[in-house]
């Protein structure tokens, strides 16, 4: 019996692929010394801003922050006792990160980008502030509120939209009170200009390169094209199909942003909270968009590749003005997995996919920015260099060309998207 078994679990072991390998028996060696030394550009993160002691906790990290949503099962990869998670506690800062915020105090951040190698983070966020300085930190803010002029209350369907509109509202009465607007504009033009366009203006102004829409926690991502008389009465009565004003609202938006060089952001794909509404964050609900004339100069950017629907962003990345990046994948998922949806994209259209972090601070001090910055970024380039490997054993590429497309995966695609040096 013990015999039948022990060949049984012989027989199993050879056909199984084996549980874990190292980086170096999946990555060509020379290639994973090529992708570390690569100083990356970070397409989308939450960089937390350092804080002096007594000075109030940053919450500006996000204008939706996932925190306090109702409680759902981790993935395994994300639970506490993760192995990769404990390992991003004993790098980051030498796993001594109340040290390391004592003696850097405002350079902080910067010095965790030196240390996982990252030239320049994209900073998502309501506000830059101290400790964030550009040009290692590029911004790129919240444009959600906007989109709800109206009062809200109706359109949360639970507990955590609920939270979610609150929190849009005071955004909104941010932006307002920023624009130097005391009320709701008399009508949607002058909203419009009064209102939206004077925001966006001033994230321009104040540096930011692209602008991030969060809506897939709001509303689905299928945005239609209402005439502007259906909006202009929605906005003026209160009355009638808000969904409606949202749209034609999103797309002034977004032909301002392609007026003014700011990429749009999208979180596509699965998200934080129990009630997230997964069908909804499918970006192919965003193709009519991207086959509107109207909007063709304006670039998009689908964030975390919109997984579980990153196979099926692949076909998006024809589109002209449509560019991904893996961000989040690699802190959810194994490195294999994001390795094989790296490769279907390197493979069609390679000038569009772009390194990520999504560095998010989860559940800080434990889970906080720096681990999750720490662990996307060496599975992220882990991953790289495991489809860039796969591409090269099948003779897809040369060797050359297998280091050219991870600086352009790393850096360079994003460098001429944002026209960074
Ligand atoms: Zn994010």
């Amino acid at each position: 019996m013990t015999r039948l078994l022990l060949i049984a679990s012989l027989l199993l072991a050879s056909c199984a692929r084996p549980v874990s390998q190292s980086p170096s028996s999946q990555v060509d060696p020379q290639l994973a010394g090529e992708i570390a030394n690569v100083k990356a550009i970070d397409n989308h993160a939450h960089p937390v801003r350092p804080t002096a002691s007594g000075e109030p906790a940053d919450h500006e990290y996000d204008a939706l922050p996932v925190d306090s949503l109702e409680a759902q099962p981790d993935p395994v990869r994300d639970r506490p006792d993760s192995p990769v998670l404990l390992e991003a506690h004993r790098a980051v800062f030498k796993g001594d990160k109340a040290a390391a915020a004592k003696s850097y105090g405002q350079d902080y951040a910067v010095r965790l980008l030196d240390q996982l190698n990252i030239e320049t983070m994209l900073a998502n966020r309501v506000a830059l502030g101290p400790g964030l300085p550009s040009p290692r930190f590029l911004w790129v803010p919240f444009v959600d509120a906007l989109m709800y002029p109206l009062p809200t209350e109706s359109l949360a369907q639970n507990s955590d939209q609920k939270q979610f509109f609150a929190l849009e509202a005071k955004l909104l009465d941010r932006y307002y009170k920023e624009s130097g607007v005391a009320s709701k504009p008399a009508t949607l033009d002058q909203y419009l200009e009064k209102v939206v366009r004077a925001t966006l203006q001033r994230h321009k102004a104040g540096g930011a390169v692209a602008e991030k829409f969060e809506m897939a926690y709001l509303r689905p991502l299928a945005i239609g094209n209402p005439p502007k008389a259906v909006a202009e009465r929605v906005y003026s009565t209160g009355a009638g199909d808000y969904t409606a004003l949202q749209n034609y609202i999103f797309r002034f938006i977004a032909i301002e942003c392609g007026r003014f060089g700011m990429p749009v952001h999208f979180h596509t794909g699965a998200g934080g909270g129990g009630y997230f509404n997964v069908g909804g964050s499918n970006p192919m609900l965003l193709e009519p968009l991207f086959n509107d004339p109207e909007l063709r100069k304006t670039n998009f950017v689908l964030l975390h590749a919109g997984w579980p629907f990153a196979r099926l962003e692949t076909a998006l990345l024809t589109k002209p003005n449509v560019y991904l990046d893996f961000s989040a994948q690699t802190f959810m998922n194994y490195p294999h997995d994001t390795a094989e949806n790296i490769r279907a994209w390197l493979e069609y259209v390679p000038e569009k996919v772009m390194f990520a972090t999504d560095a998010y601070p989860f559940a800080p001090p434990e889970n906080g920015w720096e681990e999750a910055a720490y662990v996307a970024n060496s599975t992220g380039r882990e991953a790289l260099g495991i489809a860039l490997t796969g591409m090269l054993r099948d003779d897809e590429i040369t060797r050359d060309r297998a280091v050219e497309l991870a600086r352009m995966v790393l850096r360079d695609n994003a460098r001429k998207l944002y026209g960074l040096k």
